[in-house]
């Protein structure tokens, strides 16, 4: 699954632009063509993988992509990332999301209400403030002071009828990615609002990204609306640097989803990270990862979903999750494919 050829050698002398990305060196006579790439969790990635292709296509930058690619998620409808997700027990959609550059420069925030794109927030973070990451009010009042709008906070439709049901039981009890698991076929899956679960239980609710511009350069994105029916006041992976997103522009980039908690407990997209530091592919990389949770977890291990996809600095990708049902969107010039990830059990 690992796309190895990455580097082309082309005998053009002036840097400018080709079919497959921007030529930036000319190295004894030589210019690396560097292809761009990006790669998002889960197929709701498709869609978002799209928006960044807009953006990388046309030799703009990484950061940008993730940006723009996870902005649509953020904006579905029928997607429980952003403002239509699940709300905690207490019937609140609160949101975490976090930015990464290929300069260590990174931003997040968490348990943001009422504002439509916490990615643009987190990019905000980044840029324009010396911190790393704002919490709850303080988030939401340095979103309005840069200009975001303060939404009503009323639930969607959708989110509506899931706390509903789920407050029948309000039982508190997460369980990751079963739509998957309990679905007879891709088609049935395919059928369901993404990511929603009708009974009420906690699922995935995320989506991630990672891509590489015609520069080489890697970036990073990932927003969620959480762990649904969560505690008030509960903050996921998502915007942890380190846990739900890391990149190292000189190794790789990595993004996670599936239960927040256990990725946090491994530092996961970091620990990653390092494994391709010591020259494991991205999918050996994840999967050391995901190997790790499972010894930590025992017996625990058959109730939670976790995943992560990771790109290394040759271009390479790769996917690994714990249990079966996980995939992601790959987009390179040779378009925008849906990959089923391999899993331990
Ligand atoms: N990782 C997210 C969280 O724990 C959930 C998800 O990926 O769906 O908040």
């Amino acid at each position: 699954m690992d796309r190895r050829k990455f580097i082309n050698l082309s005998s053009l002398g002036a840097a400018g632009f080709t079919l497959q990305g921007f030529i930036p060196t000319s190295l004894n006579g030589l210019s690396t063509t560097i292809t761009p790439i990006v790669v998002a969790t889960w197929d709701a990635g498709l869609a978002a993988n799209k928006a960044a292709w807009e953006v990388l296509g046309s030799g703009g930058k990484a950061l940008d992509a993730v940006e723009k690619g996870v902005m649509v998620t953020e904006d579905e409808m029928n997607c429980c990332v952003g403002l239509n997700g699940n709300p905690d027990r207490d019937g609140f959609v609160t949101l975490d999301a976090s930015i990464m550059d290929h300069e260590f420069n990174c931003g997040s925030v968490a348990f943001l209400e009422r504002i439509k794109h916490p990615i643009s927030v987190a990019r905000k973070v980044m840029e324009k403030t010396p911190h790393v990451m704002l919490v709850g009010q303080g988030a939401q009042q340095f979103a309005i002071e840069q200009g975001f709008k303060l939404e009503n906070g009323e639930l969607s439709k959708d989110a509506k009828n899931s706390y509903q049901n789920w407050l029948k039981n309000s039982e508190y009890k997460p369980v990751i990615n079963i739509e998957r698991k309990n679905a007879t076929t891709q088609l049935d899956a395919s059928k369901m609002a993404p990511h929603r679960l009708s009974n009420g239980e906690w699922n995935h609710d995320t989506i991630g990204m990672i891509a590489m511009d015609s520069m080489g350069n890697l970036s990073g994105s990932c927003t969620t609306s959480g762990a649904g029916f969560k505690m008030r006041g509960r903050v996921g992976d998502s915007p942890v640097i380190g846990a739900g997103l890391y990149v190292d522009n000189e190794v790789g980039a990595v993004v996670a989803t599936g239960q927040g908690e256990d990725v946090i407990r491994v530092a996961g997209s970091s620990a990653v990270v390092e494994q391709m530091r010591q020259g494991k592919t991205p999918t050996e990389a994840c999967k050391i990862v995901i190997e790790r949770i499972r010894r930590i977890k025992k017996e625990k291990a058959k109730d939670i979903q976790v995943c992560f996809i990771a790109i290394n600095k040759k271009g390479e990708y790769g996917g690994y999750s714990l249990h079966k049902g996980f995939n992601y969107a790959v987009h390179t010039p040779q378009g925008n494919t849906l990959h089923e990830a391999t899993f331990l059990d």
